[in-house]
């Protein structure tokens, strides 16, 4: 029986540890890949600390994986040997649920998410149900590319399902994992970019990004400045403090809307009034399917969009989220097997 490395996490809180496991084969309807690369996201925190209802020791984490297909299981369409594909946060559909009947797969009654449901990328070889995969163009990387699936796929989908025109009024608050790829899909999509984070040594960046306006959150009153600029047609929220949001939402204009997909318990605070008079409004997104992936990955094909990422090897799964953690990481961290 061949074997892997995989670093799992044995129970709620446990440290992450490097094991070896048999390598498993294809179910009916899976494919088995040879694991290139795994982004190391924050929601990987969920299978750290068993917070996902429902969750099942022992796990091996991540969900922005890209790798080979090195096995097609039965009933497995189109897919074959050899291609490159990735698997993002949507891990599998039941295709019976209401939502699913209404083609509506990423909000699945029993959606699936890899690292959580099932095993994920912190290994050398992962099991993924087809309809997870997402085809990968040359042109990328694969250390690049898995951020696409869960960091680039979030901020892309939930952009480009926002209602914004070219030339609108964009903000994005926040320049992390998630914020460094949302300024450049903003640009890209022809978008009035502000970038909006706290201090000023990220503005170059920032630019470099392609933002057209910068707003340091400590040093200025975020709100009058968006106001100032015109009032935002979307402010896309990626970062985890609901206090910055609520000190965001009075920078949006008429018909504005705060779309949220940085994750946090805690209430975000807002005025009825401001929601009343501008018709303004607060919503979230939740990344996509995989079909929204390929449309991710495609379009930062087409249009040199790349996240920065510092890469560690398999072995230093701990270490690559620890720092993801601390915040240190520029910007997302990317766990490497040497396929
Ligand atoms: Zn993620
Ligand atoms: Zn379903």
């Amino acid at each position: 029986m061949p074997r892997m490395r995989a670093v799992q996490v044995k129970e709620a809180n446990g440290p992450f540890e490097l094991v070896e496991r048999d390598v498993p084969s294809p179910a009916p309807g899976q494919v088995l890949l040879k694991v290139q690369a795994c982004g190391v996201c924050h929601s990987d925190v969920f299978t750290k600390t068993g917070a996902y209802p429902g969750m099942e020791f022992p796990r091996v984490p991540g969900h922005e994986v890209v790798g080979i297909i090195e096995k097609v299981g039965e009933r497995v369409p189109d897919w074959r040997e050899g291609q490159r594909v990735g698997v993002g946060w949507h891990g599998g559909h039941c295709g019976h649920c209401p939502s699913c009947r209404r083609g509506d797969f990423i909000t699945c009654r029993y959606a699936q998410i890899p690292g959580i449901s099932y095993d994920g990328g912190y290994a050398d070889h992962m099991l993924a149900p087809f309809e997870a995969l997402a085809a990968i163009p040359e042109e990328l990387e694969a250390a690049e590319a898995a951020p696409l699936l869960c960091a680039g796929i979030t901020t892309y989908n939930a952009l480009r399902n926002s209602g914004v025109r070219a030339g609108d009024l964009l903000a994005v608050l926040g320049i992390g994992g998630l914020g460094h790829l949302g300024v450049q899909f903003a640009a890209r999509m022809g978008c009035r970019t502000v970038a909006i984070a706290r201090g000023a040594d990220k503005q170059p960046l920032a630019e470099k990004l392609g933002a057209h306006h910068y707003i340091d959150s400590n040093a200025q009153d975020l709100a009058a400045e968006l106001t100032k600029l015109g009032g935002a047609r979307v402010i896309l929220s990626t970062v985890t403090s609901s206090q910055a949001m609520t000190a965001a939402l009075g920078g949006l204009g008429i018909d504005g809307r705060m779309i949220v997909v940085g994750a946090s318990p805690d209430p975000i605070e807002v005025s009825p009034l401001l929601l009343i008079g501008g018709r303004r409004g607060i919503e979230g997104w939740p990344s996509g399917t995989s079909i929204d992936s390929e449309d991710t990955l495609a379009f930062s094909a087409l249009t040199d969009i790349r996240p920065m990422i510092e890469t560690m090897p398999l072995e230093r799964a701990a270490e690559a989220y620890e720092r993801m953690m601390s915040g240190e990481a520029r910007f997302r961290m990317v766990i490497t097997t040497g396929f």
